[in-house]
């Protein structure tokens, strides 16, 4: 394999300048962000670190926590449940999208979309509301391998402009995939949103599905192995919404991007890689993150349909 270092800083270089894309402004806080940040960071199974840019520099999760959310679920009810709350098919619509909701079977398409996710919150349960929020930190904190925080503004700015959200929300508790207070559950997914890490804690995420659910450096299971395949075969179909197509074809690997402007990616058994940068494209996909993704799985030969990597 090239050597990993040198080929990031090259992509760095590259694309520093890079001025397409806008900052996400639906959640207000977020149109706060520096849209000049931009790091890149690789993680391998062995827990290397290659790293390049502002790495240090903290961003909320935002979608980039759902496959992992759906991992906790699964792992406590099991996939017969869990499919009948939401399913595993691409919409080819847009993340928040609302309209597949009213088409057959009145479940949310997949857990990658915030309908799929919002249903996820509602099944993290426990006693009382912050015992469900440090439920959600732990999980985040066995992948990342170190304690976390929330952001409160982003949070407090999400939960206050989210009509659509609250829209999909009561759409499923209409249709009973929500069973009890969607308010409760709402705020929970706005929690996990507003997690922040930075750039290597979202790679070595990555990094911990590629080694099959046990994290690197601390070597402690953070998802059991029998589930791993069902978050990396949804993040592949589903994790880039409707550009997930477009992504099989150009990168080839499982991945995950959240509108704070980060994109995550798996190389099973390989490495995990993470890239932030504010400015988003039109699908709510980092447009540097993108570029570097597409070349970086040129240079490393890292398209799952590649055969056997060396
Ligand atoms: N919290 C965001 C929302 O619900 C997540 C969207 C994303 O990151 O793609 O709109």
């Amino acid at each position: 394999m090239p050597n990993i270092q040198s080929v990031i800083e090259v992509l760095y270089h590259k694309y520093r300048s890079c001025s397409e894309g806008h900052v996400a402004s639906y959640i207000p806080e977020l149109a706060k962000a520096n849209p000049d940040d931009f790091a890149i960071v690789v993680v391998t199974v062995e827990g290397e670190v290659f790293k390049v840019g502002q790495t240090e520099v903290a961003f909320s999760l935002q979608s980039t926590s759902k496959p992992f959310t759906y991992g906790l679920i699964l792992e406590e009810f099991g996939r017969e449940f869990v499919l009948t709350k939401v399913g595993v098919e691409p919409t080819g619509e847009a993340f928040n999208s609302i309209v597949e909701l009213e088409k057959q079977t009145h479940l949310p398409y997949n857990p990658m979309i915030n309908s799929g996710a919002i249903a996820v919150s509602s099944l993290i349960k426990a006693p009382n509301f912050s015992e469900r929020v440090k439920r959600v930190m732990t999980l985040f904190e066995n992948y990342i391998g170190h304690p976390l925080v929330g952001d409160e503004a982003i949070f407090q700015s999400e939960k206050n402009t989210a009509h659509r959200n609250r829209s999909i929300a009561h759409l499923l508790r209409h249709f009973n995939v929500i069973e009890d207070d969607i308010d409760e559950s709402l705020d929970l997914y706005f929690k996990q949103c507003s997690i922040l890490a930075n750039t290597q804690d979202l790679a070595m995420m990555a990094a911990t599905l590629a080694n099959n659910g046990i994290q690197p450096h601390t070597q402690k299971t953070a998802i059991k192995s029998e589930y791993v395949s069902d978050l990396l075969s949804l993040m592949f179909t589903c994790g880039m919404y409707d550009s997930s197509g477009e992504w099989a074809y150009s990168v080839g690997i499982p991945a995950k991007s959240g509108v704070s402007g980060a994109i995550l990616g798996v190389v099973p058994g390989i490495m995990g890689i993470a890239v932030f940068s504010p400015p988003i494209d039109s699908k709510g996909h980092s447009v540097r993150g993108v570029k570097v993704f597409q070349e970086l799985s040129k240079n490393l030969n890292l398209s799952i349909f590649k055969g056997k990597k060396s």
